[in-house]
């Protein structure tokens, strides 16, 4: 029987944080010191992959590896490989920042991934070493350039836009979509981490970045768009496509098809909202698989309807590094 919440949503789709911990501190995500989860509370990956067998007979047939920066765990292509040959999973992809990319590339195809999306917030050397704490420029465009040149096309590039941070870069971002023909992705920036930096008055939407952009591009709504909350179009007169993500400004809750795990083994329904089901103390006292399903079928039903208005939206407790971005 198919996961079904209350308001007839499929849930098909499992994110998964494989770890909390970062290779990255970027300013908008870190939030006050940083403690880690100690390793015994992070679900191992026989956990995991028990999960997400689970979830695979209740009709789950996609599921993303994120984190914390996944790539720094050990043995994450073992992960993916073990992931990729449960019945039902049909899709799997990862979310990274790419700094350990190129180091892992051959692995990670070889395990079977066919699909990535790097996180990049600027084109600028020096600024990404003072967003990230980090001077590791060279090394995530390494990592898309082997990504792209080992054929995980189109690989998206996941862009967070912050006033007065990097908004300056919308139109270069597009001319490089075009220029790499890949997919340029402009996500909302959400209310995790720094909150001095978020206040919903001053959020830089994703109508006001379209605006931006049809200044100089024409773009044309796209065939190549998937099943997921993205609006996707295609550059006019180029190759390459932007896609605009609006978890804040907009309602996308009504097609929301997925379900989180979070790095401490914790079932989160709804990003927005703080309530989290405790499936890793059923993974770890014995209960049946049967049993472990009814939990998550229980934690499925009571996925809220939609998220609060944006003027209303609350700081998340938890870290998205902890969640899962
Ligand atoms: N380390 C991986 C990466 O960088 O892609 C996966 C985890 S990271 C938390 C996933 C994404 O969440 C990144 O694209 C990051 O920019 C984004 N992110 C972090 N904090 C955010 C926030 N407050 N609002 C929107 N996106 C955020």
């Amino acid at each position: 029987m198919k996961l079904i919440d209350d308001y007839n949503r499929v849930i098909d789709y499992v994110r998964i944080s494989v770890t909390d911990r970062c290779n990255l501190r970027c300013r908008y995500c870190v939030d006050g010191d940083f403690p880690f989860i100690p390793h015994t509370e992070v679900l191992s990956y026989e956990e995991i992959i028990r999960f997400v067998r689970i979830c695979a007979s209740m009709g789950v047939n996609k599921v993303r590896l994120t984190g914390g920066e996944p790539l720094t765990r050990k043995g994450l292509p073992h992960l993916l490989k073990q992931l990729g040959a449960i019945e039902g999973i049909t899709d799997i992809s990862l979310t990274t920042n790419g700094v350990l990319l190129a180091d892992h590339l051959e692995e990670l195809k070889e395990a079977g991934l066919k699909r990535i999306n790097i996180s990049l917030d600027t084109l600028r050397k020096d600024r990404f070493a003072w967003i990230t704490c980090v001077d590791a420029f060279d090394r995530v465009i390494d990592g898309i350039k082997k990504a792209s040149y080992a054929g995980l096309n189109p690989i998206k590039i996941n862009t967070v836009i912050i006033k007065d941070f990097n908004d300056d870069e919308i139109l270069d971002f597009v001319r490089i979509a075009r220029k790499w023909d890949h997919e340029v992705r402009f996500i909302e920036f959400m209310p995790f981490g720094d909150m001095s930096l978020w206040k919903s008055s001053e959020i830089i939407t994703s109508g006001q970045i379209e605006e931006v952009i049809r200044r100089e591009f024409e773009l044309i709504p796209s065939m190549k768009r998937g099943k997921g909350p993205a609006r996707v179009y295609d550059i006019g007169g180029g190759s390459g496509r932007i896609g605009f993500i609006s978890p804040v400004s907009s309602h996308i809750c009504a097609e929301c098809n997925r379900i989180r795990l979070t790095s401490q083994g914790m079932i989160r329904p709804c990003l927005f909202s703080d309530v989290e089901y405790n499936v890793k103390a059923l993974l770890r006292s014995g209960k049946s698989d049967e049993e472990v399903k009814e939990f998550i079928r229980g934690v499925v039903k009571v996925k809220p309807e939609r998220k609060l208005e944006m003027g209303a939206i609350r700081k998340c407790q938890r870290s998205l590094r902890n969640i899962g971005g």
